[in-house]
């Protein structure tokens, strides 16, 4: 059997069970008796505090800073890269099983101290217990994922053998052979995560990276760092060797094109906007002077999902499930579902109950583990309310739209009603707490429009008739469709999740093939027979 079948996903922790609940608060105690520290770079195992840092803010109160984090320069970068480059040379020759030991024991580690890694992600990022949970899960899901997958990898199915069988009066017989394909790695990865999935996009796309045999270069988001950092503490605690991950945190706009452009990254492994994926992507396809490769780019980007509903499905179910795909962590997840496109003929009744559904979300910091939290940041806040601005025009405003308390980036579950297809709040990632509710005349109309967007990540169809629900299987163009669920939470190994056109670049993290993005194939045939 494979070793991949023996993965069994972490279980979200019940926080009503009095036990967890009195844990999880003592790790939020905890936590926050240790803000404000400093965090320096990780090049090759050294400390380095630069004289700039980044202010690791909680996005839910402000004026606590969570940490203040180095921020490396070009200079450090080309450090970080020197140090990758020649560390490939011996880590890459690490035998697989040795590798996947490293994962194994992170993912053992962080399980027992997952409170702690949950705690810090509350703190720098805003989720509430349950989202924060989850994220910590899905770490630990993703390393021990990709590690049974490397065992799988470093033990391929064998080939097609020659035939040893050929009537030699008839046919030339060829000589007998040991034939072997291996995924050997690609070189100096550049790993850069976003801020939303702090922990398990970083340790995911981190692990996915070097359990393959390649060095990494982390460049975390400028909003959680600090998650970052605590993350390299423990693969330094496993006993990863110095200079596989280097922790490199600092402002996308100074260190990111250098890092992307130079001759000595082999790869990109990317998550986050569409508007920095397409620049890394088109950055990356120059070839540098003295580059020797051209690079691959994994690129995760952003989504404009949405949640289909016709006039047979149930439409209490539908309506839950529209809500917390969009706002579940305030609609901050690549696949939030911003959109939902309903039959006409029920769409009076499916608008009141969402709306309604949505009203009973209470808003406030996700220490004490409110519903709805801030979202990320003042830019984020800019820019939702923004978009909530122009939601004002262009639709009818059905809850909220307005901030909420300004001790954090707070702004209330927002509905617009009547969206059309062609308003830039149907067409454009918000990234925040906006749902558009848009009429379609039925189910086929509804899936067109659904259709009618440039992004491809994930999407919902609600419909209890079965030839619908293959139409739908059939012609909702996006990387993770879901029948009669919400749009959002994808189960590493379950649902392996990627999207398509300006959603990405076509990979399945947590998927049966993701780590061959990583390697190369290399053939290797041995002669073992003196025939020519
Ligand atoms: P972002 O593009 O602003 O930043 C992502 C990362 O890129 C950060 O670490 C940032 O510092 C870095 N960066 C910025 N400029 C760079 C440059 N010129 N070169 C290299 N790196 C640079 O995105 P974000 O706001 O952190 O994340 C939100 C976005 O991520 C949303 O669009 C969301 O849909 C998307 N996302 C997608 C997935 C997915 O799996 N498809 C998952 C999570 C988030």
């Amino acid at each position: 059997m494979k070793n991949i079948y023996t993965f069994e996903n972490e279980p979200f922790v019940n926080f009503k069970n009095p036990k967890n609940k009195t844990e999880i608060e003592a790790q939020l105690n905890d936590v926050q008796s240790k803000l404000g520290k400093q965090y320096p770079l990780v090049i090759n195992g050294e400390r380095i505090k630069t004289e700039r840092v980044i202010e690791s803010l909680n996005p839910g109160k402000k004026d606590e800073v969570v940490g203040y984090v180095s921020a490396a320069g070009t200079k450090e970068a080309e450090r970080a890269l020197n140090v990758a480059s020649e560390t490939f040379k011996t880590w890459s020759k690490v035998p697989a099983k040795e590798r996947v030991h490293y994962l194994f024991e992170a993912s053992r580690i962080m399980r027992e101290r997952k409170h702690e890694f949950t705690a810090w992600m509350v703190f720098e990022s805003g989720k509430n217990w349950l989202e924060a949970d989850a994220d910590t899960a899905e770490a630990i899901d993703f390393m021990e994922y990709y590690a049974r997958q490397m065992l799988d990898l470093a033990n391929p199915e064998p080939l097609i053998q020659i035939n040893p069988n050929v009537d030699p009066d008839m046919y030339r017989p060829l000589p007998a052979e040991d034939n072997k394909l291996e995924y050997i790695p690609l070189g100096v990865g550049v790993v850069i995560p976003p801020w939303n999935f702090p922990l398990a996009i970083l340790a995911g796309t981190v692990t996915s990276a070097i359990v393959t045999g390649n060095t990494v270069i982390l460049k975390p988001s400028e909003l959680t760092s600090v998650i970052g950092y605590k993350f390299v503490e423990l693969m330094e605690e496993v006993g990863l060797p110095k200079g596989v991950l280097n922790f490199l945190p600092g402002y996308g706009s100074e260190i990111g094109d250098y890092l992307v452009d130079s001759p000595k990254t082999r790869f990109i492994s990317f998550t986050g906007s569409r508007a920095t994926g397409t620049r890394i992507y088109e950055r990356a396809a120059k070839v540098q002077p003295g580059q020797r490769w051209l690079k691959t780019v994994v690129a995760e980007m952003g989504g404009k999902d949405g949640v289909v509903v016709d006039e047979t499905a149930d439409l209490d179910q539908a309506a839950k499930d529209i809500v917390s795909s969009a706002f579940g962590f305030q609609g901050q997840k690549c696949s939030a579902g911003s959109r939902a496109i309903i039959v006409e003929s029920v769409y009076d009744e499916v608008a009141a109950k969402v709306v309604d559904e949505a009203k009973k979300l209470v808003m406030g910091p996700g220490k004490d583990n409110f519903e709805m939290g801030p979202v990320s940041d003042q830019k984020s806040f800019d820019k939702v309310m923004g978009y909530i601005e122009v939601g004002k025009k262009e639709a009818e405003l059905l809850l909220g739209g307005e901030a909420g308390s300004d001790e954090g980036y707070y702004i209330e579950p927002t509905i617009f009603g009547n969206v059309v297809e062609t308003d830039r709040i149907f067409q454009e990632e918000i990234f925040g707490p906006v749902l558009g509710l848009t009429k379609a005349k039925d189910y086929k109309d509804a899936i067109r429009q659904y259709n009618n967007t440039e992004y491809g990540l994930t999407g919902a169809f609600h419909s209890t008739v079965e030839e619908r629900i293959e139409e739908a299987l059939e012609d909702m163009q996006c990387g993770n469709l879901y029948i009669n669920k919400k749009c959002t939470g994808a189960l590493v190994g379950v649902h392996p999740f990627g999207g398509y056109n300006m959603s990405g670049t076509d990979s399945k993290a947590g998927g049966p093939d993701y780590l061959l993005y990583f390697t190369q194939p290399k053939m290797k045939t041995r002669k073992l027979s003196n025939l020519s």
